[in-house]
C-alpha cells in the first residue's frame, strides 16, 4: 500500500528501526508487533521528516478540520491560523507547524500537568498530543482535562502507541519500562499504560461523546479523534 504524507504530500519514505531489545521484551512484543511499532516511529517522509506517527496525527487533524491542503500549507491559511490550539508537549515534527498559528499555546510537562491544566473551561478549538498519554499516571483524568479546556465545537486529536491485538494494561506492579532511547531511566519517560485495542474506551470514560480511529497504515500508524 502506498502512503502519502499528510504533512507535505510526499510519497517517498525511508526507514530506520528504533526499538531496542530490552523495550521489546518488557513490552512483550511479537515479531510482527515489533515491526509495526518500528514503522510507526522510524518510517519517515523523505521530504519533511515526519514519521508515520506524526503523519497519522496530521491526517486526523486535516480530517477533523475539513482541510483540503496538506497540513504544512493549510495551518498557515487564514481559515485555520486563528484557531486556538493547545499542543501538549511537542508533537514531534508537527510542532513547528502548530507553532506558527496565531492562537497556539504549548503546554509542556512539568510546568503543565495534563491531569490539572491551568486553562479555563472552553479555551481551545483544537487539542493535540502525541505519544504522551502513556506516560501520565491517570490518563482518564488527563483526557477529562482535554475535554474541559475544549469549546463545545472543539476537537482532540492524539496518538498513543497501540498494540491492536491485545487489551490495554497498566505497568503498575511490572518492572519499569521507558520510552525514548535505549538506556533511558528518566521518570518523565516511564511508561504507565501500554495501549491495546480498547484505547478508545478511556476517551468515552473521560466524557467525550465520540471517539474515532483513523489509520494511515494499519496497524502501524493510527490516531484518535475525540469530540466533546
Ligand atoms: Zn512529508
Amino acid at each position: 500500500m502506498s502512503i502519502t504524507c499528510h504533512v507535505c504530500g510526499g510519497r517517498e519514505f525511508r526507514f530506520e528501526p528504533v526499538l531496542w531489545d530490552e523495550l521489546v521484551e518488557a513490552w512483550g512484543l511479537s515479531e510482527d508487533e515489533r515491526a509495526y511499532v518500528d514503522r510507526q516511529q522510524g518510517e519517515c517522509c523523505q521530504a519533511c521528516g515526519a514519521n508515520l506517527r506524526s503523519i497519522a496525527l496530521a491526517g486526523a487533524i486535516r480530517s477533523a478540520l475539513g482541510m483540503e491542503q496538506w497540513l504544512n500549507d493549510g495551518l498557515g491559511r487564514r481559515r485555520w491560523r486563528k484557531l486556538r490550539v493547545l499542543e501538549l508537549n511537542e508533537a514531534g515534527t508537527l510542532s513547528p507547524l502548530l507553532q506558527q498559528m496565531d492562537g497556539h499555546v504549548l503546554g509542556v510537562y512539568p510546568e503543565v500537568d495534563m491531569q490539572a491544566m491551568p486553562y479555563p473551561d472552553g479555551t481551545f478549538d483544537l487539542v493535540v498530543h502525541s505519544d504522551t498519554l502513556e506516560h501520565v499516571p491517570d490518563p482518564v483524568q488527563a483526557l477529562r482535562e482535554c475535554r474541559r479546556v475544549l469549546g463545545p465545537a472543539g476537537v482532540l486529536c492524539y496518538t498513543v502507541p497501540i498494540i491492536v491485538g491485545r487489551m490495554s494494561r497498566r505497568r503498575d506492579g511490572l518492572p519499569p519500562s521507558w520510552h525514548g532511547q535505549s538506556g533511558t531511566v528518566d521518570e518523565d519517560w516511564k511508561v504507565q499504560t501500554e495501549y491495546g485495542a480498547d484505547a478508545w474506551c478511556q476517551v468515552m470514560e473521560a466524557g467525550f461523546s465520540s471517539a474515532g480511529l483513523s489509520a494511515v497504515a494499519w496497524p502501524a500508524a493510527v490516531a484518535i479523534t475525540a469530540r466533546p
